[in-house]
């Protein structure tokens, strides 16, 4: 047979591939790039296959194939292939996300020496003799090293997880496999980059996160390709290194949200490395002091293996948590008599202070504070949304909508708004209660380049700042010996939002942000201010009881029929007038219902709540089931209607699979 013609995966929104004629191509070449005319210009696409025969009749030349790299390895295609139908994106589009730009454009980066022993002087720091419970992890991880298990590592910030992480690699390396380690945040490579680097000084480690140059970013692809990359370190697109030697992936913080990308290929890098890892046949570790509810499922029905560091490595007591009863109390601008005598005597004796702002943007519900009515849907035990716009009440979920009513329907108050107001003026508030106090405010906007975000870690770490005003930004990960105290305001909004997931982000935020205090020496103390001192999460949370938070969730989750019961596929549509989105929607929903299966449902569509972004306007559908393959098989069913459906000029759709966001 003459495999004369190669299937090409190019980067267009078009779920095919597109063929082209070559006569001297091998099988050699699968995975290699190609430059194709395409249009009037020429593409660079990957070689996905080679064909004796296509449906197209005349096909035009292929240019020339890249043959200085080695080819992507038929496990890396198998990859993105799973990825282009799971996640239900065009394979071109997903290998242009995976490939770093450089390659993508077919231009290879001048060769360089990677860091290895030679470059780096100063001998390894010699590793702490393991606790039992880290030696029982390492044992039990690396007893498994060559088959595919799920580990699910959950123990308190501080408690060593990373150690078990450098131990496991330490032992893959040895065996000659290579580490895959992701991390959330490209704001903490830097710091976990020199740890591993001083840690392993012959290890030749390998960095990928978007924040790179595009030429280091394209070495060190390379470097990994070619196996010459020991460990590969980066953030959620370095799920996508090529890794011929694997033998270990590690996920940290598995819980956060950003492992999840939410625009182009809406993937979740962590449920790709899963994939992964049972693709290769390789044992993966997720970690975290707050577990995904999915994950911690999984480790209760057994799917996942369960290991636990109960206790801190170092600092001996964890913080003293408590809640601060603020119904009977006039708060002072937000805060409480007793945040501000903590404040106070914090600043008395020379120790950092932080006031952590939930400012999340929490869809707003409508609540009663005299009797605690909140406006749920009937339907399906989700909140209500306020949408002031045209002021109406609606479910994110079914679709159910209604009008605001202008007095509460439990007890008559006519004084009900929603919840999460009155939180901005904090920073200002302050500087006026302490105006001696040195105040420093870290969120996005004061930490909008790393540049500025590093000024500010040294600011703190220097002891130049008393009292910190933070976001989320300021829980992970980092270490500031002199913060003893945390307090958390406007937290309460996140109990009754409408996303159900976000009392889930709330307890996991106070975790980590409490995990800030008290980590050397000084004790810490975490204070929260709160309209509903015995809520079950808080009460979770001054207990430091993770398992017994998400339980009660869990069990929430089962009753109204949520993840991870059931599976969840978004289809969302974005056209300058809303009245647009919402007909596209209706009429992708009309054509569900001629392919629906048993056991898939399918909801109205709903306007957004911030349904207007960058001058569009959005809306949503959803469809679910218990049954994740009934539903993947509707969904490419559905998809292939949907890019024949016709759309106004303007309109854009896309499928998120596994939404995170509502
Ligand atoms: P985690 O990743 O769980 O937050 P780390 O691995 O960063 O925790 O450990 C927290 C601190 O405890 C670090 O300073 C680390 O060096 C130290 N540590 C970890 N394991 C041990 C141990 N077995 N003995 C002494 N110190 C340890
Ligand atoms: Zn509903
Ligand atoms: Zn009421």
């Amino acid at each position: 047979m003459n495999l004369h013609i190669l299937r090409v995966a190019l980067d267009v929104p078009l779920p095919r591939l597109f063929d082209y004629a070559a006569d001297g191509a091998t099988p050699e070449d699968v995975g290699r790039c190609v430059r194709v005319p395409f249009g009037s210009g020429e593409k660079l696409g990957v070689i996905v296959a080679l064909a004796a025969t296509s449906e197209h009749a005349k096909l035009k030349p292929a240019g020339e194939i890249l043959r200085e790299l080695p080819a992507l390895p038929p496990d890396w295609l198998a990859l993105v292939e799973f990825c282009s139908r799971y996640y239900q994106h065009p394979l071109g589009e997903v290998i242009a996300l995976a490939l770093p730009p450089q390659l993508r454009r077919g231009k290879l980066p001048a060769k360089r020496k990677l860091k290895a022993a030679a470059d780096i002087v100063s001998p390894p720091p010699v590793p702490p003799e393991l606790l039992p419970e880290q030696a029982e992890a390492v044992a039990a991880v690396a007893a498994g090293f060559g088959r595919y298990a799920t580990h699910l590592l959950h123990g308190v910030t501080g408690s060593g997880k990373t150690e078990v992480y450098l131990r496991l690699i330490e032992r893959i390396l040895a065996r000659g496999g290579q580490a895959l380690m992701l991390v959330p945040e490209i704001a903490l490579t830097p710091q976990l980059e020199s740890r591993v680097a001083a840690r392993f000084p012959g290890a030749a480690v390998v960095s990928a996160h978007s924040g790179m140059g595009e030429a280091a970013r394209s070495r060190g692809f390379i470097a990994a390709l070619e196996g010459r990359a020991d460990i590969v370190l980066g953030t959620r697109l370095s799920v996508f290194s090529p890794l011929p030697r694997l033998g270990l992936i590690v996920v940290d913080e598995e819980h956060d949200a950003s492992f999840k990308q939410q625009e182009g290929l809406r993937y979740s890098a962590r449920d790709v490395a899963v994939w992964r890892a049972h693709q290769r046949g390789v044992p993966i570790v997720l970690g975290s002091a707050t577990p995904s509810l999915e994950s911690f499922y999984h480790a209760g029905s057994g799917r996942y293996r369960l290991l636990e560091l109960s206790r801190r490595a170092v600092a001996e007591e964890m913080p003293t948590v408590r809640a601060i009863d603020t119904r009977r109390e006039k708060l002072q601008d937000g805060i409480s008599a007793a945040l501000l005598a903590a404040l106070e005597a914090r600043l008395a004796r020379g120790e950092q202070s932080l006031v952590f702002l939930n400012r999340r943007g929490y869809a707003p519900v409508l609540a009663c504070p005299a009797c605690g009515w909140v406006s749920r849907c009937h339907r399906c035990a989700a909140n209500l949304v306020v949408h002031l716009a045209d002021r109406r009440l609606r479910c994110h979920h079914c679709g159910l909508e209604g009008p605001i009513p202008n007095h509460c329907p439990g007890c008559g108050n006519i004084d009900i708004h929603p919840f999460g107001r009155g939180t901005q003026r904090l920073e200002e508030s302050l500087a006026v209660r302490f105006p001696a106090a040195r105040i420093l405010r870290v969120d996005r906007d004061s930490a909008s380049t790393p540049k500025k975000w590093q000024a500010l870690l040294t600011t703190i770490h220097e002891g130049r700042a008393d009292i910190l005003v933070g976001t989320q930004m300021l829980a992970k990960g980092h270490d500031f010996p002199r913060l003893t105290l945390v307090g958390v305001v406007g937290a309460d909004a996140a109990l009754f939002a409408a996303d159900f997931r976000a009392p889930e982000r709330l307890f996991s935020q106070l975790m980590q942000v409490g995990g800030r205090s008290g980590r050397a020496a000084l004790a810490g103390e975490v204070l929260i201010q709160t309209e509903y001192p015995s809520h079950p999460l808080y009460q979770a949370l001054l207990a430091h009881d993770y398992p017994s938070f998400a339980r009660v969730q869990l069990e929430e989750r089962r009753a109204a029929g949520f993840p991870p019961f059931t599976f969840q596929v978004l289809l969302r549509a974005e056209a300058k007038q809303l009245e647009d989105s919402l007909a596209f929607l209706k009429i992708a929903a009309a054509t569900a219902k001629t392919l629906l299966p048993d056991g898939v449902s399918l909801y109205d569509p709903v306007p957004m709540r911030l349904y207007r972004m960058m001058a569009l306007e959005r809306a949503q559908l959803l469809a679910e089931s218990d049954n994740r393959t009934a539903l993947q098989g509707f969904l490419a069913a559905w998809v292939e209607r949907l890019y024949q459906q016709k759309a106004p000029r303007d309109l854009r759709w896309h499928i998120d699979v596994d939404p995170l966001e509502f």
